[in-house]
């Protein structure tokens, strides 16, 4: 095990919320853990709300529980969703996803990103093994078989035995260990907020594709869900910049009155939308996670709970391989990582750009595809399962 200040067993660059649970799933180990990130200790011990509610499916519930984030979390703050329906413009059909009959169990829950980072941050600071350098980026990395350096944007050098890139869908230090990625900017923006409606929600989560425009309603505490509109960027833009009362104006009538009278509940945030998909997940010495690897467009809500599973996966290789004497970055252990998240991962990635592709595209051929793809979904049982099964991973 590493033992001088600036030598680490692993050194993971970037404490999002998938960096931060990288590092919980191996702070109970003997490993010498190193968490860099460029933002500063304020930030990431109080993370802000960011409009961003992860919907986790009930594998990450586990996960979490295991780490001890889930019991960390209060009550108030987990959202559950009974159910889902997906609606296409302004046809009144709505393919519906509910818990199997007779299950009084939710669909998952709605958690703020905030919150889970929170429970995290708190989680990795009780563990002495893990070494927090914030407000620091990296700045340089370089690997070989024998392990990796890294410099830091204050000119400090580390060493490691395994260095891990968690440092989000645009990575710098993917590019760094030389690392190809398909990025694809979608020239679309999703703006976010909270709004207090009329309408009951029914803890109902509404997925509509309507012409120009997709809005998700996610039902948080009652009377309040969020508001996912994806617009062309300009648009987003425009709608991000109108003061209060006319924004909210153009939400209820892009919303067409589905949820009553409504106010604003939160800020407005604003995500351009990227999707990435790294060429590799490992190289000599490294290992790519979360959206460093695989970025997920966020229509499926799957980002952070494919993060979470590929996360714990990489981790229990490296604590089997202490366990049986072997290297923590011994490439057959990397091998195996890259090709079960690859596994498990692709199907979920492909049928999401193609539902994307298929509901932002206005071409007639489209429309009828996605009004035939909904029904075919409704009338045919395994298909709705198979989705259901392949969201629930
Ligand atoms: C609008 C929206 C809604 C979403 N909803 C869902 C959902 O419902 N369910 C779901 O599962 N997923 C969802 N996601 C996806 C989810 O948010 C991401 O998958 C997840 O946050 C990725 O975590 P991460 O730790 O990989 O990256 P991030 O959370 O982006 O963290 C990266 C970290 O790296 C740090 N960093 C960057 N560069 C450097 C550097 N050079 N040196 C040091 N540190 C660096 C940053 O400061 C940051 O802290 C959503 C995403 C969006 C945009």
């Amino acid at each position: 095990m590493a033992s001088s200040d600036d030598s680490f067993d692993i050194i993971v660059a970037g404490a999002g919320s998938v960096g931060l649970s990288f590092a919980a799933s191996l702070a109970k180990s003997d490993l010498k853990v190193a968490l860099v990130d460029q933002q500063a200790l304020e930030s990431l011990a109080n993370p802000p709300f960011d409009g961003r509610e992860i919907a986790l499916t009930h594998a990450s519930i586990s996960i979490l529980r295991e780490l001890g984030v889930w019991d960390a979390i209060s009550a108030g703050y987990k959202s559950p969703v009974h159910g889902a329906r997906v609606l296409n413009g302004s046809s009144r059909f709505a393919l519906c996803f509910d818990p199997p009959r007779g299950s009084a169990e939710p669909l998952g829950f709605l958690v703020p990103n905030c919150r889970i980072r929170d429970a995290l941050f708190k989680i990795i600071r009780s563990h002495h093994r893990v070494q927090l350098l914030c407000g620091h980026s990296v700045v340089d990395a370089t690997n070989s078989r024998k392990g990796a350096v890294v410099k830091l944007s204050d000119g400090r050098r580390l060493t490691a035995r395994l260095f891990v890139a968690a440092d989000s869908r645009l990575s710098r230090t993917r590019d760094l260990l030389g690392i190809a990625a398909d990025i694809n900017r979608l020239g679309s923006s999703m703006v976010i907020c909270r709004v207090r409606h009329e309408r009951a929600h029914h803890q109902l989560a509404i997925e509509w594709f309507d012409h120009h425009q997709t809005i998700a309603v996610l039902p948080l505490m009652e009377g309040v869900s969020s508001l996912l509109l994806t617009l062309r960027a300009n648009e987003a833009n425009r709608l991000l910049d109108l003061d209060d009362d006319l924004f909210l104006i153009e939400l209820t009538d892009r919303c067409r009155g589905r949820l009553g009278k409504m106010t604003l509940a939160s800020k407005r945030h604003i995500y351009p939308l990227v999707t990435t998909w790294a060429h590799n997940f490992w190289a000599p010495s490294a290992a790519l996670i979360g959206d460093a690897a695989i970025g997920m467009h966020p229509v499926t809500a799957h980002g952070f709970n494919i993060g979470l599973g590929g996360q714990k996966q990489l981790a229990h290789g490296i604590l089997t391989a202490i366990r049986n004497g072997h290297d923590i970055a011994d490439p057959d252990m990397l091998r195996r990582y890259e090709s079960r998240l690859r596994l498990r991962a692709a199907p979920l990635y492909h049928a999401t750009n193609i539902l994307v592709g298929i509901y932002s595209n206005e071409h007639r051929a489209a429309r009828f595809a996605r009004h035939v793809g909904l029904r075919l979904g409704q009338h045919l049982p395994f298909v709705r399962h198979g989705i259901a099964n392949m969201l629930g991973r």
